[in-house]
């Protein structure tokens, strides 16, 4: 084993546990919820928008509706049915663009083939991007203005995990990202650079990944296969953030059973890892407490109050 020591949850100590760090997160919005209340009588309002009945974009509708009521949110949930044209789409994100009891608007994605989920997600005001895909939101990401931007939810969320471990400073640690898409590679890139790491980007055409990535202080996989990152992959003592879910067959749990295996084969990795993210039990709930914590930013900037801290 990497460790001897176990934690009070009965894991290996160099396991961090985002599903608690995620409940503190939320926690913490919820105070400075009562807070940004009592000051200026501003009550945090989010607006999720699902099209269509795809179940797995219902249960995450439903338990970001969930967390935002028990961080004191006004949550409203706008269900529209399937073929709902996409100027009618356009036209509820005006309104909520409009309605000052509204600081965040998440539109789950993906949104039914016939609807240009671009043109959507480019219409929603900057200020109550709380997913942070807007282009505006993407280039004060970039331009190192953290202070005015809203980020995506799971970089921020490994940004959050990764300051914590290193005690704040990750000035000069090597770091690879694998993955470049706009969601999770690309901020996640920017976030590292903003804290002054060497940052490495890879993608599918990157060569000799293994070796490459062996090098690293800090790796964050955000690909989308499952258990790719190999054990020895992995420099001994460095950080790994596992962004990737993916369902495997389980056949050992029982016909037709599966189970959540992350971009990182965990059972190697965490030989090597001073500390490693599960999966489940990792980012997915850092994703989500981020979300809270991007609505609370939103609605304090648009009560003219300073952004909360985590
Ligand atoms: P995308 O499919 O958009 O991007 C995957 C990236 O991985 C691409 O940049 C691709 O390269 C790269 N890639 C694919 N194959 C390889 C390979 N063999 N070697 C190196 N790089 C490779 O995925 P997302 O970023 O949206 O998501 C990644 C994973 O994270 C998924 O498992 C997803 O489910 C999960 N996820 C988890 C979240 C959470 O809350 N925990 C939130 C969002 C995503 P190229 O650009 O060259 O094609």
């Amino acid at each position: 084993m990497a460790s001897d020591s176990v934690s009070a949850a009965g894991k290996p100590a160099n396991v961090i546990d985002g599903k608690a760090v995620g409940e503190e997160i939320v926690e913490s919005v919820r105070v400075q919820t009562l807070d940004l209340k009592a000051a200026t009588g501003t009550v945090p309002g989010i607006a999720v928008v699902l099209v269509g009945q795809d179940p797995a974009s219902q249960v995450y509708v439903r338990n970001k509706s969930i967390k935002a009521e028990a961080c004191g949110f006004k949550s409203t949930q706008h269900t529209l049915a399937a073929e709902t044209s996409e100027e009618d789409l356009l036209g509820l994100v005006g309104q909520l663009n409009a309605d000052d009891s509204v600081h965040g608007i998440l539109v789950q994605l993906p949104l039914p083939g016939h609807i240009d989920e671009t043109k959507v997600l480019r219409l929603i005001d900057p200020k109550k991007d709380v997913d942070g895909f807007h282009p505006i939101n993407v280039g004060l990401l970039s331009t190192g203005a953290l202070d005015e931007a809203l980020v995506p939810c799971t970089p921020a969320g490994c940004h959050l995990l990764l300051k914590r471990h290193f005690g704040g400073s990750l000035s000069g640690k090597n770091a690879i990202v694998i993955g470049r898409s706009n969601i999770v590679g690309k901020p996640m890139a920017q976030l590292l650079l903003s804290e002054s790491c060497t940052v490495t980007v890879a993608h599918s055409r990157t060569q000799d990944l293994p070796t490459l990535s062996a090098k690293m202080d800090i790796v964050v996989a955000a690909v989308g296969r499952p258990e790719m990152v190999r054990g020895d992959w992995i420099k001994p003592g460095a950080v790994v953030m596992d962004v990737g879910i993916n369902r495997i067959d389980a056949p050992e749990k029982g016909p037709g059973k599966s189970r959540l295996v992350g971009d990182v084969c965990f059972s190697e990795a965490v030989e090597h890892a001073a500390a490693i993210t599960p999966v489940p039990g990792g980012i997915g709930p850092m994703t989500i407490a981020m979300l809270m914590a991007n609505t609370l930013t939103a609605a304090c900037r648009a009560a003219g109050r300073p952004d909360p801290t985590f």
